[in-house]
């Protein structure tokens, strides 16, 4: 079975991110970028599948500038196959994403595509969902178990009072929560390996898709800094400036 797992590359997760100073979004010159983290728990469930002998062929895409290329050579040394980069300077929101994921699909036709469950960078937590959508094809979401048992997957999702388990006929969209797996680091060997993997480029156009974004960016702010706090000298002290300044008892 043919696997789809798209890979986002976004700010890396240690970065401390700043507004530009017209606050039209956040500093990219010069940051270190890396794949989204939970498109590598994604990248890894893929590969788990091959080597349990369930996947036959795992194809990473990314969507955006040229340098998407990097994030694809690292799931490529983790164990993907092939990559495509759907190469565009546009502003991708998630229903571009979307509907470009949606025109791959029907031209691999894979049977499932195991996706990050959010982005790092804006948090739409959208395009899985919508991809779904658009497919007509059934969801299991913030997965942190996967088990697929010939057309069927057994997804527990991880919701606000537990745990969740749901059935779903495949071909299907599914969608990593953290706890799926542990991603691997890519060896030394791998890396090399993935050097002479193919990636193919291609252009929105390319697959009848205007990725032309839908949502504006108004403004974006830092989150106001937190005020230093104080020490108390006893717990009537404490008890009397959380009764008369804070006012919370
Ligand atoms: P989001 O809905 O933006 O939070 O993203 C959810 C998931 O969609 C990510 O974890 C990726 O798997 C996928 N995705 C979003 N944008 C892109 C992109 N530009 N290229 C590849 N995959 C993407």
């Amino acid at each position: 079975m043919k696997l789809l797992v798209p890979v986002k590359r976004v700010v890396d997760y240690n970065v401390k991110v700043r507004v530009k100073s017209d606050h039209s979004g956040v500093e990219l010159a010069g940051v270190k970028m890396s794949m989204n983290p939970f498109d590598e728990i994604a990248v890894e469930e893929a590969v788990r599948l091959r080597e349990k002998g369930i996947a036959t062929e795992i194809i990473a895409v990314s969507m955006g500038v040229a340098a998407c290329q990097e994030t694809l050579r690292t799931a490529l040394a983790m164990g993907a196959d092939r990559g495509i980069l759907v190469e565009t300077d546009a502003e991708l929101q998630p229903l571009a994403v979307a509907k470009l994921l949606k025109a791959l699909v029907e031209r691999e036709q894979p049977r499932m595509v195991i996706m990050g469950k959010q982005a790092i960078d804006d948090d739409m937590n959208a395009t899985g969902q919508m991809l779904a959508a658009l497919l007509g094809w059934p969801q299991g979401t913030f997965a942190s178990k996967l088990t697929i048992d010939g057309d069927h997957a057994t997804v527990i999702r991880e919701i606000d009072g537990g745990l969740e388990t749901i059935s779903l006929t495949l071909p299907a969209v599914v969608t990593s929560d953290l706890r799926l797996n542990e991603p691997r680091y890519a060896s030394l060997p791998n890396i090399m390996k993935a050097r002479k993997k193919p990636i193919e480029t291609i252009k929105p156009a390319d697959l009848g898709v205007d990725p032309a974004p839908r949502l504006t960016t108004v403004t974006v702010m830092e989150p106001p800094k937190r005020q230093a706090g104080i020490k108390v000298g006893s717990v009537h002290e404490l008890v009397e400036k959380l009764r008369n300044e804070a006012k919370v008892i």
